[in-house]
């Protein structure tokens, strides 16, 4: 395996990395026509441009400055009265990075005392059941033994039905069971472990996208962090196979692109679309 840097670490295909095996959960047809080009993923950009912009600014000033150069006519409002202006969406963006700026809370924990060995954007790597993965950390604090992940969401708080859970929770719970982020930092605390011998324990700083942004540092117990690897080590065999092409990708027949490759073969009963 070549050694991961930050210039080779988005187009290395050789490693499996969270975000790739989650859409390999969700439709193993999808993810392997993703990945080998023949489906192209329609979705919004925004979320994920919001996101690396709060991201870059807590990572360094020269971090900020590339993802301006790189990304800044994306950032603006093509149409309508804002023209020219910064969309609406990255106003919000500033706003999120004013509620942490300042706050000693924040800034103790992502960058850490002035004498502590703080990493941005650290690339940690090793094999979870022989499956060959790599993530990247947003902070590691390697004089203190943690890590923080920085996460923008809708709301921490608004109330939200969670239908696993059958009881209405703040909406950073589903946040973190909907996208696996339990899963993930259980992961970067795996393959820290396998890299350092020490055990670290993660940390979630979760900022809102709400007018006046809401922020709070979020711990996940340890059952929850074991439940998400456990999850993920039953599954990444499956899903790896699939990848080197030593096994068929199941579809999830609901999907976009499940729903492209459609042909109707026959009818189907109401009583059974009610019993699904
Ligand atoms: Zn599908």
């Amino acid at each position: 395996m070549r050694e991961l840097t930050q210039e080779n670490y988005y187009e290395d295909k050789a490693y499996l990395t969270n975000s790739r095996f989650k859409r390999y959960q969700q439709c193993q047809a999808k993810a392997l026509a993703v990945d080998i080009g023949e489906w192209v993923e329609d979705r919004d950009e925004t979320p994920l441009l919001l996101g690396n912009y709060v991201h870059s600014y807590f990572e360094s000033p020269e971090a900020h400055e590339k993802f301006l150069a790189e990304n800044g006519d994306k950032l603006l409002a093509k149409t309508g009265k804002n023209k020219g202006n910064l969309k609406s969406d990255f106003v919000i963006g500033d706003k999120m990075i004013e509620s942490l700026k300042d706050d000693d809370g924040f800034n103790n924990l992502y960058h850490g005392y002035s004498d502590d060995d703080v990493q941005k954007e650290m690339i940690v790597f090793g094999e979870i059941e022989g499956v060959p993965v790599k993530g990247k950390l947003d902070s590691v604090n390697v004089s203190r033994g943690y890590f923080v992940d920085l996460k923008t969401m809708k709301s921490i708080y608004s109330d939200e039905w969670n239908a696993e859970l059958r009881k209405r929770v703040p909406a950073a719970v589903n946040n973190i069971l909907g996208f696996g982020y339990h899963g993930q930092l259980a992961l970067y605390r795996e393959l820290l472990k396998q890299m350092t011998g020490r055990e670290f324990r993660p940390y979630i700083v979760a900022v809102s996208k709400e007018n006046v942004p809401d922020r709070d540092i979020l711990k996940i117990d340890e059952e929850w962090l074991e439940e998400g690897l456990n999850k993920l080590k039953s599954e990444i065999v499956g899903v790896w196979k699939v990848i080197q092409g030593e096994k068929e990708p199941e579809k999830c027949g609901r999907c976009d692109f499940c729903r492209s490759q459609k042909k109707l073969t026959g009818a189907i009963k109401l009583s059974d679309l009610i019993g699904e």
